[in-house]
């Protein structure tokens, strides 16, 4: 199966582990983020989902609003993180400006739902491609790779991967509708796992010692981390590979082609290496390269 390819594909670069990078700050209120530009001359073919896109002016985008470095929407109401500038790219090549965007808040187990049902033009997530998905959504992609990890309070010395997390009886939190909630299970029995519907609440009830440990994808993890201000550490040792895609309607195979030729411009040009250094990359030391892509189906 072609996707089963690009899962190969991805698995190289996987298991990269994330180290956070020593400079500390940071957190200056600057999203930093240069605006990407806008293609003016933008013309596309009749009927595609490019034309229609470029003639409205407007797109709608579903992504996260409560994860830092990928997506997160600030308290002014400004969306930032990797996810929203990748999204960002896609839409001015579009000839549609950032402020023409419509941010749709897509938590991870309504994500197949609001592709089929048009409430978004595409999702840009953290969105793991994989077979299940793909029975009922396209992707694009993958743009980034990461991996399932784990995350735990900073003097915590007892969970060392997901093999410690049944003889700890850890009590572990992820997200309804993840593939870290499920993959999980493998490690820990149901009545461990504590379930969400956003990673927010996970961080919270870490915090609150409500939970031991929570999992989903190291670059998730890692913003919340940051957030923490040294209460919380990665564990650092992924054990998954997560390669994310672009969400579109299910065979809209035009759209998908559109958007990884975008998407080689973007790796061509620098943008998609700005787009990760002004977010994920103030935190992650490591500097992706866009992974080989899949074919459109
Ligand atoms: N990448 C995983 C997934 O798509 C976990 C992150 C998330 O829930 O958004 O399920």
């Amino acid at each position: 199966m072609r996707l089963s390819k690009v899962l190969r594909a991805g698995a190289v670069v996987a298991a990269a582990s994330l180290a956070l990078a020593a400079c500390g700050g940071g957190s200056d209120g600057d999203s930093g983020a240069a605006e990407p530009s806008v293609n003016q001359e933008a013309e596309f073919e009749a009927g595609t989902t490019m034309a229609q896109l470029n003639e409205a002016g407007t797109v709608t985008v579903g992504t996260k609003f409560d994860q830092p470095l990928f997506g997160l929407k600030g308290l002014d109401g400004e969306m930032e993180g990797f996810d929203v500038e990748i999204a960002k790219i896609i839409a001015g090549k579009l000839g549609i400006s950032p402020d023409q965007i419509t941010w749709e808040e897509t938590p991870s187990a309504t994500r197949e739902e609001v592709i089929e049902q048009g409430k978004v033009d595409f999702v840009v997530a953290t969105y793991t491609m994989n077979e299940e998905r793909a029975q009922r959504v396209s992707f694009a992609g993958p743009y980034y790779q990461a991996g399932q990890d784990l995350m735990v309070k900073k003097d915590n010395t007892e969970i060392t991967g997901p093999d410690s997390l049944k003889q700890t009886n850890a009590r572990v939190c992820s997200v309804t509708g993840s593939t870290p909630s499920e993959e999980i299970l493998k490690y820990v029995d149901k009545e461990q796992l504590v379930l969400f519907d956003v990673y927010s609440k996970c961080a919270d009830a870490l915090r609150n010692n409500q939970v031991d440990a929570v999992t989903t994808d190291n670059v998730i993890l890692l913003g919340l981390v940051e957030e923490s201000g040294g209460d919380f550490k990665l564990v650092d040792k992924p054990f998954t590979e997560e390669p994310y895609g672009i969400g579109i309607k299910k065979g809209d195979t035009k759209f998908c082609e559109f958007i990884h030729d975008t998407l080689r411009e973007a790796a061509q040009s620098g943008d998609y290496e700005e787009a990760w250094k002004n977010t994920a990359g103030k935190v992650s030391e490591n500097t992706p390269e866009l992974p080989e892509l899949g074919t459109c189906a």
